[in-house]
């Protein structure tokens, strides 16, 4: 199935690449295959990412900032309604897409790798599309100092760029589970300072009032009091899960603390491009 048919007067900055390798729905990998006469980026070859959206208003405040992801007008790759039908992203065998829209894929790095690393190792450009939600509040001048201490609130593919992240830019890192299972992952594997277990009420005592910000990756219902009292005075609570159900919000101990909970959606592409 191709989702759109390649480029005409309309597509002169489109690009069409094969799908022969993608195996994701709403971030794809593969080969350029045709260009638009006005495409600059990009030649029949590249291996090129596709993220989350496929294009957006460009004229809205958040589109003028780079923060595309964010224009109420956005289309995502899969399961939108876009001018000339449906996005069916990874479902269908070739796509049409801006080159706006479009992150270069460095040679060296296998496509298959890129696929298989976004389920299983989760690696590599794909998950940087992905999890650029993770990126964001880092880099936000919300958390990136280093120094700081970091939580990071389950241990799933989100949770693993936010340690590798947050680790980067120089931070002490507690990974906070409900699994005691995680601790080698986290402190093997990734690199985390501690690790915290969610119903070890004693050690979530030792911990309260010490992490400058937290990272909920979870999307399961879990509740948000404890982590709030994990925070200092001034700290941030930065959701990028998605639990799907209202979620208890206790307000005195934010105003006691002057504490903040913020939510973060996937970054713009002028920031998914900087990893290139
Ligand atoms: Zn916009």
């Amino acid at each position: 199935m191709s989702l759109r048919s390649s480029p005409d007067e309309k597509r002169m900055g489109h690009v069409q690449l094969s799908a022969s390798t993608w195996k994701y729905r709403h971030e794809i990998v593969g080969i350029v295959t045709k260009v638009g006469s006005k495409v600059e980026k990009f030649k029949v070859g590249d291996k090129v990412g596709v993220g989350y959206i496929i294009d957006s208003c460009r004229s809205c405040q958040n589109c003028t900032e780079n923060l595309e992801s964010y224009c109420p007008q956005h289309i995502p790759t899969c399961g939108a309604k876009y001018r000339d039908g449906i996005t069916y992203g990874g479902y269908s065998d070739s796509i049409v897409v801006d080159e706006h829209f479009i992150v270069h894929i460095p040679d060296g790095l296998p496509l298959e790798v890129v696929a298989v690393g976004a389920v299983e190792a989760r690696v590599c450009l794909v998950q940087r599309m992905q999890h650029s939600e993770v990126v964001l509040p880092l880099t936000l001048k919300w958390l990136d100092k280093p120094g700081l201490h970091i939580g990071v609130v389950g241990l799933g593919g989100l949770g693993h760029m936010a340690v590798k992240f947050a680790k980067a830019f120089g931070a002490n890192v507690t990974v906070i589970s409900t699994s005691p299972n995680k601790e080698k992952e986290a402190i093997e594997h990734l690199g985390a300072d501690s690790f915290l277990i969610s119903q070890d009420q004693a050690k979530m005592q030792a911990t309260m009032g010490t992490l400058d910000g937290i990272i909920d990756t979870v999307s399961a219902d879990h509740p948000l009091l404890p982590l709030i009292g994990l925070l200092k005075s001034h700290g941030k609570l930065v959701m990028v899960g998605a639990p799907m159900k209202p979620m208890e919000l206790h307000v005195f101990p934010l105003l006691l603390g002057r504490k903040m909970i913020v939510g973060s959606f996937i970054g713009g592409m002028k920031g998914t491009s900087r990893y290139d």
